[in-house]
């Protein structure tokens, strides 16, 4: 099967993503000449996904083809509602700067990342896009993956939990049976079923389990009251217990309890990292909150310059950003890589999951490959 055939056989034809350039004859790039292509990629929902922000059925992301030298990077960023994006916006983000990126040179991707930091403002899935491409384009040059070029062992990959939505009893329980090979489940709370939530998630599985209560309690001494209960339920640690903007109460909680605090939603990229320095034990950085794989490295580092752990997630997105995020994930404590794993239609592959551990691709640059034919 060819990839035209594949395409409308996953339902992909006449979408965005069919029409990149080198699908028809005749429509690739001459070498040497830059190309940049743009394309909203619709991601259905393998279940509708729903935390205490949101529920939907598919997410749209926004992927990137940057060619140079015959040399095609791939770049996706998968917007965020929480910080008002979406994939439009993103899309004409980086299409308001595509003269700027056409002419830069790839291999100053430190100096055309800074530029395009200090000229836009927010933005960070059409950043993060943007360097994803070209660090890919970089890897691929070299020939390295990009694990290589930033001097990692794939060996140290941690292992990856797999994220439990907001469900019914019912529903929840036959997620975690379907989420057999993952050694550690990541389970979303912050409504007020989360005993219940709990109770569904333990009547199928011993398995450690880590929350995220996404900003939901708004009550410190509910949060204290939850956090001690989760602790006897065997969770490791609580992500984003209380709302971003609510520091002093989340340092209050931090001296009540012995779970460990991750913060999410308040740590946007390394500037935010300083502040929760009392208040949280852990960040938990994404490619697209800071704006790219450059920024999520320099998150991560003044993390654990001052002492804290520090976790790689990600948004639902194809498989071009989770690997992007799995080659820095040698270096954290923690790593929730699934957000490809709950798409039923991702164009791409890239990072494997072998029993919960994330197998980094070996290949140049992300190591990224469209999709094989089912
Ligand atoms: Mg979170």
């Amino acid at each position: 099967m060819n990839r035209r055939d594949w395409l409308k056989q996953a339902g992909l034809a006449g979408t965005a993503l069919a029409l990149l350039p080198g699908d028809l004859p005749g429509e690739a790039s001459p070498p040497s000449r830059a190309d940049l292509q743009t394309a909203i990629t619709r991601l259905k929902l393998r279940h509708t996904w729903t935390t205490t922000m949101s529920s939907s059925q598919f997410r749209d992301t926004l992927h990137l083809r940057f060619t140079r030298d015959g040399i095609t990077g791939l770049g996706e960023g998968a917007p965020i509602v929480r910080y008002h994006e979406d994939a439009a916006g993103a899309r004409q983000t980086v299409e308001s700067i595509r003269e700027m990126l056409l002419a830069a040179d790839p291999w100053q991707f430190q100096k055309v990342m800074a530029e395009i930091f200090r000229k836009i403002e927010g933005q960070f899935a059409a950043k993060a896009a943007i360097d994803l491409a070209l660090m890919d384009w970089v890897g691929k040059k070299l020939g390295v993956p990009l694990y290589r070029l930033f001097g990692l062992d794939p060996n140290d990959a941690p292992l990856t939990t797999f994220s439990i939505g907001i469900d019914t009893p019912e529903a929840t329980r036959q997620k975690v049976r379907e989420a057999e090979p993952f050694p550690i489940l990541k389970i979303k709370v912050g409504l007020d079923t989360d005993e219940e939530t709990i109770a569904a998630v333990r009547s199928v599985t011993r398995k450690p389990l880590r929350v995220d209560a996404n900003e939901g309690w708004t009550n410190k001494e509910e949060a204290v009251r939850k956090i001690n209960w989760l602790e006897t339920q065997g969770v490791e640690f609580v992500e984003q217990p209380m709302p971003a903007a609510m520091l002093e109460e989340t340092r209050w909680v931090r001296k009540h309890v012995h779970l460990p605090l991750i913060a999410d939603e308040a740590c946007l990229n390394a500037a935010a990292v300083p502040r929760l320095v009392d208040a949280y034990d852990g960040v938990n950085v994404k490619l697209d909150k800071c704006g790219g794989v450059l920024a999520a490295l320099r998150t991560l580092q003044v993390a654990q310059s001052l002492g804290m752990k520090t976790m790689l997630g990600c948004m639902v997105s194809s498989s071009v950003s989770v690997t992007a995020a799995a080659h820095l994930s040698p270096l954290v404590d923690y790593a929730d890589l699934d957000g490809n794993l709950l798409v039923a239609n991702d164009p791409f592959s890239g990072v494997q999951v072998h029993q919960g551990k994330l197998v980094l691709p070996n290949r140049p640059g992300l190591g990224v490959e469209a999709s094989p034919p089912e």
